[in-house]
């Protein structure tokens, strides 16, 4: 029987697990295991050919006692309320782990948007954003981009949300376009996290970069960056994927020529392009590749039980959200193969949305350099925050990761109380 991942009920195990582990009584983490709330909405557009149709909208907010809700809104046609509302819980833990102060949200809206017209999008966008509007806000909870959402989305959030206000609110979502107050560094953050942490973990291993294999799921905003900064280490990209397909060369694929063909793909997609010594594969095949390193850059639950004990990469490093299930992970860690979790390895683009947020508040712009080498330094800390705990507890990357977080967060509640 196929696996039931409900990632919503997968972060509770996590939850409760690292809550046990630190010592702390139901009563004191309780209300951690609710998201602080949950709008649903219905948003009719009205189609090119005249018709109207209806999707359905979320946002949920997770928790708020660190500081405003913070989240990518993702497009997608497997969007659910479970989906959601894990994801905004892991937004939390997110933040806390790089310790930002931001609590957690997370939106998204049930649709193919490849089945849209760019009008059509632009309308879905600006009426979900009214919709949600009264929720919003840069001192109550920061949108930005998420799996099949983008810069454009971003600006036209923003506008929406500014036309209501009658004044320009840039600081009210993040990942915007540069000319509407985006921060430079952005669009490549959360790959570039990504590649800071696999630096970390190769420092801890003792490994050397050069010529590390690595196989990346995903060749997305996420994947593809960071398959382009290791390349640059020395790493030896040998696996990439994306929905289009897989491709493999044992020696190292030429990462920088696969950049230039997707762009000039029609979908940005990387099928159809060659090299020499180059083959297809299935998603399977580049899961279950013998690699140094395995990082899932694409959507939820793609290291099942079947994949995991398959898998021959010596570490996975998570660059999407929820990519390994809950069986999964028993089965990799039983194997002794060290997982990075998502909360740590993909929290690059939240950094860089938090430094973007800053520069709005401030009315004020920082060069590429010094967010790039302040990015370095939050997740350097977090790293090593996550690696000490692993070692001092005995636990997982994982654990310990869930350990740091949540240890902040109830810390917070506990100072604030609950009212009245
Ligand atoms: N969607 C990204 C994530 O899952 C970024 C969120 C943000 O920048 O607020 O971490």
């Amino acid at each position: 029987m196929a696996e039931k991942c409900n990632p919503y009920e997968n972060m509770l195990c996590n939850l409760d697990a690292a809550a046990q582990k630190l010592g702390y009584s139901l009563d004191e983490y309780i209300s951690l295991r609710y998201p602080e709330r949950e709008l649903i909405v219905s948003v009719p557009v009205k189609m090119d050919d005249g018709s109207v149709k209806v999707f359905k909208g979320y946002r949920v907010q997770h928790s708020s006692s660190r500081g405003p809700c913070k989240g990518g809104i993702r497009y997608h046609q497997d969007v659910d309320l479970d989906e959601v509302r894990a994801l905004a819980a892991w937004m939390t833990w997110k933040c806390a782990v790089v310790n930002i102060p931001y609590g957690g949200a997370k939106g998204g809206i049930q649709v193919d948007p490849t089945q849209l017209s760019l009008g059509e999008l632009e309308r879905l966008t600006r009426r979900y954003t009214s919709m949600i509007l009264p929720i919003l806000g840069p001192e109550k909870d920061i949108p930005a981009p998420d799996v099949n959402t983008n810069a454009q989305v971003m600006g036209w959030i923003m506008d929406t949300y500014s036309m209501f206000k009658g004044y320009a609110v840039p600081g009210v979502v993040t990942g915007k376009p540069l000319e509407v107050g985006g921060s430079l560094g952005r669009p490549e953050a959360t790959g570039r996290g990504v590649m800071f942490t696999v630096v970390e973990l190769a420092k801890r291993l003792g490994w050397d970069l050069k010529g590390l294999k690595i196989a990346v799921q995903g060749f997305g905003n996420v994947g593809s960056v960071a398959a382009k900064l290791l390349k640059d280490k020395g790493c030896k990209i040998v696996a990439i994927s994306d929905v289009s397909c897989g491709l493999y060369n044992p020696d190292g694929i030429d990462i920088d020529r696969v950049l230039e063909y997707k762009a000039d793909s029609p979908n940005c997609l990387i099928k159809g392009y060659t090299e020499e010594g180059i083959s297809t594969i299935t998603n399977k095949q580049l899961l279950t590749m013998d690699v140094d390193v395995l990082i899932p850059s694409a959507l939820e639950n793609q290291i099942d039980a079947e994949i995991a004990r398959e898998l021959k990469a010596k570490v996975v490093v998570e660059a999407a959200n929820g990519p390994t299930t809950t069986e999964g992970d028993k089965i990799l860690n039983e194997r002794n193969i060290p997982v990075v979790p998502d909360i740590l390895a993909n929290a690059g683009g939240v950094v860089v949305s938090y430094f973007e947020w800053v520069q709005n508040n401030q009315m004020f712009m920082w060069d590429e350099e010094k967010i790039n080498s302040m990015l370095e330094r939050v997740m350097i800390e977090a790293f090593d925050g996550v690696w000490s705990m692993h070692q001092r507890e005995k636990v997982t990357l994982r654990m310990a990761a869930y350990m740091v977080a949540l240890d902040r967060v109830i810390k917070a509640k506990k100072i604030r109380g609950i009212f009245p």
